[in-house]
């Protein structure tokens, strides 16, 4: 361990109870995506507490604290989501709202302002050769579809996933690449499994009202279309390919208004993901079917919103993730390893594969929770490897991409083939707007 490491781990270390407190308070304060503006106050006030101004407002709560350190033109961001689920059940949910901090976002965060109170430090700056970027990013869990596309037609967003938005207005337009983390594998993991892509759908099917017990003739039920619809697309199901890793799934968000009534508006909300866009472009119009095919045989009508939802994740590997073992190193006690996974898939989503499609992205976990991610049972349990770990992680790993001439970091940018520049992304994630009458009421 060189002395530049060691006074990023005393300086955490130092700094503990702070760190812990910072997290707790947001971990006790969970936030919906694009409604976190109480955690984005706190993730300002405390990059003003280690005298770094922030830039704020975007995507909404998004917010960049610039440390600029560097004598190379190169920056590295440090990405702390901000929002969480909707899990009213959780004990440690925001008892006004019902939401929950289940899949670990507030570790993100924390980890995030853990490290700018080491890499702020004179000494620890002074051995940093190119720019740090502290980025609190509203809005990675994909859900609340229908109210996300409200903002949209209100002009306040473009796409529902934060990192997605930031990209398109051009907040990461300074940003050579990234350190993401989530909460997983423990102590350290450092993950080269894939993520799934994904898009979204809104299905509002329009029946007509009418007594549900006298006059169901007069009726046409757009319950029971949205039934047909959801029976269609299991039998679908039959048609996904394994390798495909396809995976579609929908709630109810309104199945009618009163039992006496015929239903005559009912929403779902859905996802459909795959392995690879591919997958999910050769799914798309199977759900558009499978859902048409329940208003049509109800005589209902049907309109399908499709949005943009995230790409699939594409991982470093190998010497790639060389930061990251080196800042494991570090940050763990002498003889525990970070575990290394190099292959495998996941089926979620994240908007990290967005941002990856552009430039690298850099990504860890850390444990320190029992339950299951997205579960009512998920529960912090050993703070310091939860909030603590990870800012050492996220400050180490920013240290060895950014010394000795900032090498590692600009080795990885010159090494990296991005899919899209920044314009071929938008315009690829706009070809995915679309609001489409499959099917009109009788
Ligand atoms: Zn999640
Ligand atoms: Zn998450």
């Amino acid at each position: 361990m060189d002395n530049v490491e060691r006074r990023i781990i005393e300086l955490i270390d130092q700094n503990r109870e702070k760190i812990i407190a910072f997290g707790r308070d947001i971990h006790e304060h969970a936030e919906m995506g694009y409604k976190e503006t109480r955690t984005s106050d706190k993730f300002v006030e405390a990059m003003a507490e280690v005298g770094l101004d922030s830039e704020r407002g975007l995507a909404i709560t998004g917010a960049k604290s610039n440390m600029e350190a560097g004598r190379e033109q190169i920056k590295v961001a440090l990405l702390g989501e901000y929002d969480a689920l909707m899990i009213p059940q959780n004990p440690w949910c925001n008892k006004e709202t019902g939401a929950a901090h289940c899949c670990g976002h507030d570790a993100q965060l924390t980890g995030v302002v853990g490290a700018a109170i080491a890499l702020t430090d004179p000494e620890v700056r002074q051995a940093l050769d190119g720019d740090v970027c502290f980025f609190g990013v509203p809005s990675e869990e994909y859900g609340e579809i229908a109210f996300k596309d409200d903002l949209v037609k209100e002009g306040k967003i473009r796409f529902a996933g934060g990192k997605s938005e930031l990209l398109r207005i051009g907040a990461f337009d300074d940003i050579d690449l990234c350190i993401a983390h989530h909460t997983g594998i423990g102590p350290v993991g450092i993950s080269s499994v894939t993520n799934s892509g994904m898009v979204s759908k809104v299905v509002r099917y329009k029946g007509r009202a009418s007594h549900a017990a006298g006059s169901p003739d007069k009726g046409v039920n757009a319950l029971n279309a949205a039934s047909l619809g959801m029976s269609a697309m299991s039998m679908i199901r039959e048609t996904f390919r394994d390798e495909d890793h396809i995976r579609v799934h929908a709630i109810m968000t309104k199945g009618g208004d009163l039992v006496n009534v015929i239903p005559n508006q009912v929403q779902l909300e859905a996802l459909v993901r795959g392995l690879t866009m591919k997958g999910v472009e050769e799914t798309s119009p199977k759900f558009d079917r499978a859902f048409a095919g329940g208003a049509i045989a109800m005589g209902a009508g049907v309109t399908i919103s499709t949005r943009p939802g995230y790409l699939p994740v594409i991982p470093l590997r190998g010497e790639d993730n060389r930061a990251l073992i080196d800042a494991a190193a570090a940050a763990l006690p002498e003889g525990v390893e970070p575990f290394i996974n190099g292959a495998g898939h996941s089926g979620g989503s994240t908007d990290v594969g967005d941002l990856q499609h552009v430039m690298p992205v850099l990504q860890f976990t850390t444990g320190g929770f029992r339950g299951v991610t997205h579960g009512i049972d998920f529960e912090v349990v050993d703070e310091d490897e939860y909030y603590v770990l990870t800012a050492k992680m996220f400050a180490l790993t920013t240290y060895h991409l950014l010394k000795d001439g900032a090498k590692e970091a600009k080795r990885l940018k010159e090494n990296y083939k991005p899919v899209y520049t920044k314009q071929e992304y938008i315009d690829y994630m706009e070809s995915w707007i679309r609001d489409e009458e499959l099917a009109q009421l009788i």
